[in-house]
């Protein structure tokens, strides 16, 4: 895929927003059931440090993802500020009335797949199918003014079925645009993506869309999130997601790691003077404390190095 309008690197977004993800796909992979209190710590921590986007939950099916089974009890205890957006994440209608039933999330992000064999092992669904259902969810929530944003899974690969056809992520992204969701976001879900295929992706997607906001998420399987994440920045994604400690991963997705680390990631960004609003003592702080809640060491580089200078 070539990509000339790619913009270069001293093009950069000067500036981008984080959506704090670690309660939901952060913990939902984890072995070590957090409860309710220990999970509104986590975003109690969150919001301490400055993230003011944060994915709080997802209504999945308790038995599938035992992780999430307190996802009312996590919603009904959500600090409410007029300046922090929570999402609730779900892949279907039926998790579409419990988000809105809490009445105390901004915002659902849905989720479709990029893959038919991934859509089914996930969620059920084929690609055509999350479609429909997306747009079903995006247009019964405008109407309610509930904002809402939807994600292509696998994007940049597949578990099961490999390489992913981006022709066809762009069409399905075209026709969600149609439907005026806030934002539409790329998942590279398992970790495959590099940065020149990251870049390739969302200018075509950019093209495509023209002013849609775009986001992107990035699993740190491969040891190219945090650069998939830079690749990103140039072609102005304006938010990325993010896990403190780095900690996450697909539970139906074999081998899935951890999302890009919310400090590493800041860490980046700060020393680049690219603005987000986050702070990064306070990340390595709620990082330290995840270590404990769980029982064993988040993968996060700089949970271990520190930053740099003193810090
Ligand atoms: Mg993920």
């Amino acid at each position: 895929m070539a990509n000339p309008s790619a913009p270069q690197i001293d093009e950069m977004t000067e500036s981008v927003t984080l959506m704090e993800v670690s309660p939901r796909d952060g913990l939902q992979n984890e072995e070590t059931l957090l409860d309710t209190e220990a999970k509104l710590e986590l975003i109690e921590r969150a919001l301490q440090a400055g993230c003011r986007r944060i994915e709080a939950t997802s209504f999945v099916h308790p038995k599938k993802v035992p992780q999430m089974a307190d996802a009312e009890a996590v919603c009904a205890g959500l600090p409410q500020r007029g300046d922090v957006i929570y999402t609730g994440l779900v892949l279907n209608w039926r998790g579409y009335e419990r988000a809105r039933a809490t009445e105390r999330l901004q915002e659902v992000g849905i989720v479709i797949p990029a893959s038919d064999t991934f859509g089914v092992r996930n969620q059920g669904m084929t690609v055509a199918e999350g479609v429909d259902e997306a747009v079903r969810i995006l247009r019964h929530a405008r109407t309610v003014g509930m904002r809402a944003q939807v994600t292509v899974s696998v994007a940049f690969g597949c578990p099961f079925e490999g390489e992913v056809a981006f022709d066809g992520v762009v069409e399905v992204c075209r026709r969600l645009a149609d439907e005026a969701p806030v934002e539409i976001a790329l998942a590279d879900t398992i970790g495959v993506g590099v940065p020149g295929q990251v870049l390739d992706a969302f200018g075509e997607l950019r093209e495509a869309l023209g002013e849609m906001p775009l986001r992107a998420h990035f699993h740190d399987t491969r040891n190219t999130g945090i650069a998939n994440a830079f690749a990103a920045l140039q072609v102005g994604v304006e938010t990325l997601d993010a896990s403190i400690g780095g900690i996450g991963g697909c539970p139906f997705a074999p081998n899935a790691t951890g999302n890009i680390a919310t400090e590493d990631l800041v860490y980046m960004l700060n020393r680049m003077n690219v603005e987000h609003g986050v702070d990064l003592d306070s990340l390595l702080e709620a990082s330290n404390w995840l270590e404990g809640a769980l029982g064993k060491p988040v993968p996060s580089m700089l949970s271990r190095a520190g930053g740099f200078p003193n810090a």
